[in-house]
């Protein structure tokens, strides 16, 4: 994950190594270098600007350590302006103070969604909570199938409508929201005490989408609505965000797939274009390859 960019980042550093000190032209170079790894590694073009601007402003100001050399304190910089970047202090999930804490999941088809139910559930019931899994997106034929096997390796049960049960909301091709909506009041009676909705995507933005993630998160009115987006779609992933958080307003990221080759250019965009905490990895298709985001760790990781 993020190789290309911390090899660039790395490259670019060594050349500041034994510089006893930064000239403007020195800065200006390395900012220069910067710039490019983030544009190649798919940093969105404004995020990249501010970023470059605080890091050359910062290196040609008047910060002199004792303790390390010009190039040294460089990657000081970097990595703390990297931390900023990517949200500061790790963001934890906001739990209900009585009831059942609703998490409602959202994203395009195939971010990730599914799988990382079963993952969230897992880790939840590792600290002790009892979760249940919800599934509302009844628009893949398959869907519903998918969380029960992705509960059932979670260890962690689902609330799903049954095709041919009698209750209205128990029709496969019913409503999404009700479905929500009965699973939250199902966690109650059960006494769960996390649900976890999964929901509809679509392939790309549109509006019905919009409009049934938004009628779930009214109806449900969830503590946490996680937006799981695929960390190696490129610069179209600022775009995505845009809409999902214009869409449902969510309250925290999740960054699937980023065991693969992802480039980082959603990682380090997504905080700065929406505003909005990333609080999970996912970093494979198994159960337990989630991890929660910190951004102090991910920082040193791209700066390794
Ligand atoms: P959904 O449409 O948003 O519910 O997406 P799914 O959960 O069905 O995931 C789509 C595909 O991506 C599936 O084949 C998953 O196994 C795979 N997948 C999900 N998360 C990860 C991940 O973190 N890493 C990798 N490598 N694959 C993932």
């Amino acid at each position: 994950m993020f190789n290309s960019l911390s090899d660039r980042l790395t490259a670019t550093f060594k050349n500041l190594r034994g510089k006893g000190r930064l000239s403007e032209a020195d800065v200006d170079a390395t900012v220069r270098e910067i710039r490019r790894a983030l544009l190649e590694a798919d940093v969105a073009v404004p995020v990249v600007r501010e970023f470059t601007a605080v890091i050359k402003e910062r290196a040609l100001g008047s910060e002199v350590s004792e303790a390390l050399n010009p190039g040294q304190q460089v990657v000081k910089i970097v990595n703390e302006e990297l931390q900023n970047v990517l949200g500061g202090e790790t963001r934890r999930v906001n739990l209900a103070k009585s009831g059942p804490t609703v998490i409602m999941l959202a994203g395009l088809q195939g971010a990730g969604k599914t799988t990382l139910a079963g993952k969230l559930g897992k880790w939840l019931t590792d600290q002790g909570h009892k979760p249940v899994l919800v599934a509302s997106d009844l628009q893949r034929p398959n869907a519903v199938t998918q969380l029960q096997v992705v509960g059932q390796r979670a260890g962690v049960p689902v609330f799903a409508p049954e095709p041919g049960a009698t209750s209205e909301f128990d029709d496969p091709t019913g409503d999404p929201v009700a479905v929500a909506r009965d699973g939250v009041a199902h966690a109650r009676a059960k006494l769960y005490d996390v649900v976890i909705v999964d929901t509809a995507g679509r392939l790309g933005i549109d509006e019905a989408l919009m409009r049934q993630a938004r009628d779930i998160r009214n109806a449900v009115n969830p503590h946490e609505v996680l937006f799981v987006i695929d960390a190696m779609v490129g610069q179209d992933a600022v775009n995505t965000a845009k809409a999902f958080d214009d869409g449902v307003d969510f309250t925290g990221v999740v960054l699937s797939k980023l065991d693969g080759d992802a480039r980082g250019g959603a990682a380090l965009s997504v905080r700065s274009v929406t505003g909005k905490p990333i609080m999970f990895a996912s970093t494979g298709e198994g159960v337990n390859d989630f991890e929660q985001f910190h951004p102090d760790r991910m920082a040193s990781r791209i700066l390794d």
